[in-house]
Order: C-alpha cells, then sequence, then structure tokens
C-alpha cells in the first residue's frame, strides 16, 4: 500500500495528519489543549533532568512552541492556533516569573514574550485562517461531486428503469450509451460499435419498406443537423435477422452556447402494436367487403319494393318502407367509408381524374342535400362556374360530407352558406354553418381517424369520427388543403381546396 493510501486508511494516521483532515471542518479543542500540556510537562522535564542548560534549552522550546503552533492551527484552524499560542505565552510567563529573573534580564524576558506572541499570534490567525478557507472550498468541492455523482446514479437509475430504449450519442467521438432496454431491442451486443464500426453502420433500417443509409438514422440527423425526430416509424433488422418495427425520437444535446455536442434517441418496439393493428384492418376490411354484397342487394329490394308501395298508394306501408330505405342508405355509407378508410390505410384508394364543372357538381349535391332538412336553408354564394380537375365522386364525397356535417352540427336549423373563390391555380371551396362550432384545440384533431370532440353537450350526435378523415386523404391526393375556422358556439366554416387545372 502506498504511503497515501495508508494514511487515508489508517485511523489514527487519520486523525493526526491534517493532510488528511483538510476538507472536514470538525475542530477540536481537547486535542490541543492536552498537547499543549503534555509538550510543557515534557520542557520541564527536559529543563530540569536532561539538558539544564537554559539557553538551548529555550532555543528548542521555542522551535517546539513554534512547530506546534503550526500543526494546531493547521489541524485545528484558528481555534486551534489560538489554544496552542494561548498555552505557549502562559508557558513563557511561567518560565520567566519560576526561574526568577532580575531587572535586565525580566525586561528582556517580558519584551522578548510580548513579540514572539504577537509573532506567533499572527502566525496561528494566518496559518489556520488559510486552513479554514480552504476546508470550505474542499468541502463545496466534494459537496459538488457528490451531488453531481448523485444525480448521474438517479438519471443511470431512471434510464435503465425506462421501458423505452433510450441511446445517447457523443458527438466527438461517437461513442454511445445505452440502456438496458436499448440493447435489447436492437439486439446489440457491443454497442460501442454501433455508430463507429463501420459494418455496423450497414445495420438494415427501412422506412416505408425502403433501406435507408446511416446519415438518415434520426439519431445522426439530430446529432448532424440538430433536427428534432418525434414518432417517426421505421423497420429495422436486427443482427440476428429478426425484423422488428420501431417508433423512434430523437433530440440533439446543445451546451451552454447552443453547439450541438451530441444526441439523445428513444426506441420503442411497436411489432405487437404493429400486428394487432394490421390484424385490426384486415377484420374491418374483410367484414366490410362481406356486408357490402348483401347490403347493396337489400338496398336494390328496398328500393323496388319502394317504388311500389309508392304506387299503391298505402301511407303508412311507405313511411315505413321510406325508414328502412334511409337506414340501408346509412348502412351503405357506414360500409363504403369503412371501406375507404382501410384502402387509405393500405395505400389502395384509387382515383379517376377528369375536368368536370365545379357549378353542376355543387348544384346537384345541395339540392340532394337539401331534400334530406326542413330546418336549414343551404345557399351557394358567388360564382362557381370552374372548371376543377380531380375525382368527380370523391370530390362529391368531400362536399357531401361536409354539408351533411353542417347539417348534423347545427340542430337548432338557419343556413348553410357554400362559397366558391378563385385564388391563382386553385379554388377555394368553403362550407359554413352556425351551430354548435368546434373550439380551436379541436380544430386541427377533427381530420383525425376515428376523433369526434368528445364534451357533454355532443354526444348526442352519431358518427363515427371517418368522414372527416377520408375527406382530409381525398383533398390531400389532390395536391389541396383542408382546414377548419370559427368558434364554439358561433358555427364553423370548412375550407378545401382543389387544382384548376391538370398539373
Ligand atoms: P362524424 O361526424 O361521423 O363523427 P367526421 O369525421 O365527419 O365524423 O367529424 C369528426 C368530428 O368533427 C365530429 O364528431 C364532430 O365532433 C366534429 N365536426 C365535424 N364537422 C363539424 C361541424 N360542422 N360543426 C361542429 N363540429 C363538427
Amino acid at each position: 500500500m502506498s504511503t497515501l493510501g495508508y494514511l487515508k486508511t489508517n485511523k489514527i494516521a487519520r486523525y493526526l495528519n491534517p493532510i488528511v483532515r483538510l476538507g472536514i471542518r470538525k475542530y477540536s479543542t481537547i486535542f490541543p489543549t492536552i498537547s499543549i500540556l503534555i509538550l510543557i510537562g515534557v520542557c520541564e522535564f527536559v529543563s530540569y533532568f536532561v539538558l539544564p542548560n537554559p539557553e538551548s534549552n529555550g532555543l528548542i522550546a521555542i522551535f517546539a512552541f513554534v512547530a506546534v503552533i503550526i500543526y494546531f492551527a493547521f489541524r485545528d484552524g484558528i481555534k486551534g492556533g489560538l489554544i496552542a499560542v494561548a498555552g505557549t505565552l502562559t508557558y513563557y510567563v511561567y518560565i520567566i516569573f519560576s526561574r526568577h529573573y532580575q531587572a535586565e534580564a525580566l525586561i528582556t524576558g517580558i519584551q522578548t514574550v510580548i513579540v514572539l506572541g504577537i509573532l506567533y499570534l499572527v502566525l496561528a490567525l494566518i496559518i489556520g485562517w488559510l486552513k479554514q478557507t480552504l476546508d470550505r472550498f474542499i468541502e463545496q468541492e466534494t459537496k459538488a461531486r457528490l451531488d453531481a455523482e448523485e444525480g448521474q446514479m438517479r438519471t443511470q437509475t431512471i434510464l435503465q428503469q425506462l421501458p423505452v430504449g433510450i441511446l445517447s450519442l457523443n458527438a466527438a467521438d461517437f461513442m454511445i450509451e445505452t440502456n438496458h432496454q436499448a440493447e435489447e431491442i436492437l439486439g446489440i451486443k457491443d454497442r460501442t460499435q454501433l455508430f463507429t464500426d463501420e459494418t455496423q453502420r450497414q445495420s438494415e433500417v427501412y422506412k416505408n419498406h425502403k433501406k435507408i443509409g446511416f446519415e438518415q438514422w434520426p439519431i445522426i440527423r439530430a446529432v448532424n443537423k440538430g433536427e428534432v425526430v418525434f414518432g417517426e416509424e421505421m423497420e429495422y433488422q436486427r443482427r440476428d435477422g429478426k425484423m422488428i418495427d420501431i417508433r423512434v425520437n430523437a433530440a440533439p444535446i446543445l451546451n451552454k452556447k447552443r453547439q450541438i455536442i451530441g444526441a439523445v434517441s428513444s426506441v420503442m418496439d411497436i411489432t405487437q402494436e404493429k400486428s394487432l393493428e394490421k390484424r385490426k384492418n384486415d377484420f374491418v376490411n374483410m367484414t366490410s367487403h362481406e356486408l357490402k354484397t348483401p347490403i347493396t342487394s337489400m338496398k336494390l329490394y328496398v328500393d323496388s319494393l319502394y317504388k311500389r308501395i309508392q304506387q299503391s298508394r298505402d301511407e303508412r306501408g311507405l313511411k315505413m318502407i321510406t325508414g328502412i330505405k334511409n337506414q340501408t342508405e346509412r348502412l351503405q355509407e357506414l360500409v363504403n367509408d369503412l371501406l375507404d378508410v382501410t384502402r387509405i390505410q393500405t395505400g389502395k384508394l384509387h382515383f379517376n381524374r377528369e375536368e368536370f364543372k365545379l357549378e353542376e357538381l355543387l348544384s346537384e349535391t345541395v339540392e340532394m342535400l337539401q331534400d334530406t332538412t326542413q330546418k336549414h336553408q343551404i345557399l351557394i354564394k358567388g360564382k362557381s362556374n370552374y372548371k376543377v380537375y380531380g375525382d368527380r365522386f370523391r370530390i362529391y364525397q368531400v362536399i357531401t360530407n361536409l354539408i351533411t356535417n353542417a347539417i348534423k352540427y347545427s340542430p337548432e336549423g338557419k343556413e348553410i352558406i357554400v362559397r366558391v373563390k378563385k385564388e391563382a391555380q386553385k379554388v377555394v371551396i368553403s362550407v359554413q354553418d352556425f351551430g354548435i362550432g368546434i373550439s380551436k384545440s379541436q380544430q386541427k384533431k377533427v381530420f383525425e381517424r376515428l376523433y369526434q370532440v368528445n364534451d357533454s353537450t355532443e354526444k348526442t350526435y352519431p358518427g363515427l369520427g371517418m368522414g372527416l378523415f377520408i375527406s382530409k386523404e381525398i383533398v390531400k391526393r389532390h395536391k389541396g388543403s383542408i382546414w377548419v375556422e370559427g368558434e364554439e358556439g358561433k358555427g364553423s366554416t370548412f375550407y378545401f381546396t382543389l387544382p384548376l387545372k391538370k398539373n
């Protein structure tokens, strides 16, 4: 064991060695007092029995006491130094009187004691103050270090306990820290190599079934370009060949000067979630396909029955068959919407684009929908004689959805205004109602799949939240945009744009 190591571990050494005690702010009173008394005893013993010569005796005493003052000032701070000085001066005074100095010798003795006293005092104060300042400084440093260590331990524990995989990359050397979950999910054995080893950089990462290069990995984009990535879904082929679906977030780590010093990324294994979603979509798709055929034939039978009853002038029968007809149509719309949603999700929503007259489509749709309501008045305002380019049926579907929503969500009735405005190479079509409206916070969300504004007042409106999702996809695929404005309680205006020409 090294000398320093010994000094640090040995109890007695730790108690006596002032250097080891640096940073410990416990200053003893008893130890310096007892020590100085012992030293006085030893000096007395030496002067009477070992070295009776007063001169050499005095010199040794001066050195011994100076050493003791320095030692205690350094060990026990100002307090230790002052105790040692007080002991020393008392002893010096005792010597003067016990040795019966006379006249000049007495005066010289007293003068010496005063001068030495001042010197000792200054020495004790300076060393003691220095020691206490050092102690305070070391204590602060130690505390800061312990706090940092504690913080690190806490972060480490949190990281290890998180249910997601965490990767943190250092920009300078591309070294990586991971938690246990990240290693499990990505199947990494030697994590240090993930970003530094060229073969590891070849790891198979896919986005929408296309392999992406190393520079496109979220954590690399974050560290290279400062990009913040949120909820990106990709597939990852592990070293053991297993293909998994992952959802990744990433963000750069900046220093105080806002320079990128690294990046952190979270990885979630969503393989199960994805497979469940696929199974659910397959089920919905299959069910809607299975339902479509019987509903179509039911609709045909109902239509012909309706015509027959209409001719027979059976009032009660007509009322009943009208109810059946309406419900069958509603059922057919629902199944069609379900099929559309699955088509969108599997990328199978196809369009038959052509140039057609918007005015015609609008007036036909409005006329048809006006028949479904007596409370509302649907008006077309402004010029609408434009030719637009797109899938006529799908755009009819969007307009129908917006107007039926306007009817549905303005139960008090009133007007519904359809407006058309030309803007550069596109037209903006809007549908305004004066119904319940949508709060600002919900306005973006209503276009999400299966989203329905959910508060107590809206519970009475039936629906599945598919209409706006389908409309958004149709408009997006026509290179247009769809949005809503308005205020809760005052009504909403839905807008969407369409291209005027083929582009
Ligand atoms: P659905 O009407 O079948 O629930 P949509 O996708 O058409 O589904 O609409 C989604 C949600 O947006 C609705 O549930 C409703 O809360 C809200 N919403 C749509 N249109 C309007 C409107 N004109 N006024 C108020 N809220 C609306």
